[in-house]
């Protein structure tokens, strides 16, 4: 996986780190290695909070996207949110 520039995820919470990791070693065995971090909170943000909290971050793709939003979401408790948008992946820890 990898992390555009100029992307800050030293900030991420353990909470989304441990995301990052899954999402890492998931990369080594399906065709996930060209995912991006495009976004985590200096970026430009969909209508939530959870980047203030640094639990929140995009994964950018080529398309199609499909595939990989479905890959993600089975792979991720409920607690976070997996929103397919029409050019990234929104990821965030929001239990409700
Ligand atoms: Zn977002």
């Amino acid at each position: 996986m990898l992390t555009k520039k100029g992307v800050d995820v030293s900030q991420l919470k353990p909470l989304i780190c441990k995301i990052l990791d899954a999402l890492e070693s998931m990369s080594k065995f399906r065709s996930l290695s060209e995912l991006t971090i495009t976004s985590t909170y200096e970026g430009k943000h969909c209508a939530t909070s959870m980047y203030s909290h640094h639990l929140a971050f995009h994964i950018g793709l080529g398309p199609p996207p499909k595939n990989v939003y479905h890959v993600i979401r089975a792979a991720l408790p409920l607690a976070y949110n997996v929103v397919l948008k029409a050019d990234h992946i929104h990821i965030e820890h929001n239990p409700k």
